[in-house]
């Protein structure tokens, strides 16, 4: 049986992962703000740092599979958390984490969202990211009304296809999901913000062609695909679970 990272396991997308690989008789080494194996703050150097130190303690012969869920929300006014933690944390941590999935043949999935195939990503913004040039990043998201969440994703994935074709050399497969509504603690905080935001997100999960929002098992289903040998031939690959948005908002992007 394996042995997994999971980032942003104490709640959502990561949880229900969590879970599911332990029920597949795996070991996961869950990393959260609180209840989780590794306890630390991935906002921050020093967080991302000690959360590495306790890994490669627990995960001496090698990882099976790393998958960086945590994260926080957009319309949440927390660009800089978006910076620091879905996209600087969930990169660092990966690049860290490479040699030990190198021992082992692991495998990664990034997570996008489907936001990144709606209008309005800000190109400057993901080139300042990819850039790794977190000082400009930080000053164009500080301004008022940038919303930085789609265009994070899109680096970040971005990131992972960039990556993916030079670490399949060394045996590592990464892929990542692009989610679309998925009901979990980040959309009741998105939802408490205000009713129109509430109504809004009800709107926008009833406008996509299957009409509803995920469950996070619906969304953890595709990512144990691919981190498992089904998907062998995968790599470097963006799959949109999303009841169909993507397609009605990107339909020529192929
Ligand atoms: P969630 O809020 O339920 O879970 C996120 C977890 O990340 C929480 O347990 C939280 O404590 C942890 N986290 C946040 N900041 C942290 C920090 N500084 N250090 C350590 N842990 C931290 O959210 P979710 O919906 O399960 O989101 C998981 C991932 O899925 C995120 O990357 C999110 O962007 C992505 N996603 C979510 C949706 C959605 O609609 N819910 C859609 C697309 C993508």
């Amino acid at each position: 049986m394996g042995l997994y990272v999971v980032t942003g396991s104490a709640s959502g997308i990561g949880l229900a992962l969590t879970s599911a690989l332990k029920d597949e008789g795996h070991t996961v080494i869950g990393v959260d703000l609180s209840e989780a194996t590794i306890t630390a703050d991935l906002s921050t150097h020093q967080g991302v740092t000690t959360c590495f130190t306790e890994i490669k303690t627990l995960a001496k012969e090698g990882l099976d599979g790393f998958i960086p869920c945590a994260g926080v929300g957009g319309f949440m006014g927390l660009n800089h958390l978006v910076i620091d933690v879905n996209y600087l944390a969930s990169t660092v941590l990966t690049q860290l984490c490479l040699p030990l999935l190198e021992k082992k043949n692991g495998r990664i999935v990034m997570i996008g969202s489907n936001s990144m195939a709606m209008p309005g990503l800000d190109e400057a913004f993901i080139h300042m990211l990819l850039a790794e040039d977190f000082e400009q990043a930080h000053e164009l998201a500080s301004k008022s009304g940038f919303e930085a969440y789609p265009s994070s994703k899109a680096a970040l994935c971005r990131w992972m296809k960039r990556k993916a074709v030079l670490w399949i050399q060394q045996g590592v497969r990464m892929n990542a999901i692009a989610p679309g509504m998925t009901n979990t603690a980040m959309t009741n905080a998105q939802r408490a913000l205000s009713p129109e935001l509430d109504a809004a997100l009800d709107h926008f999960a009833e406008s996509s062609p299957m009409g509803f929002a995920a469950t996070p098992k619906m969304i953890v289903e595709v990512i144990l695909f691919l981190l498992s040998e089904q998907s062998s031939f995968m790599c470097g690959a963006v799959v949109y679970a999303d009841g169909g948005h993507a397609a009605v908002f990107n339909p020529d992007s192929v």
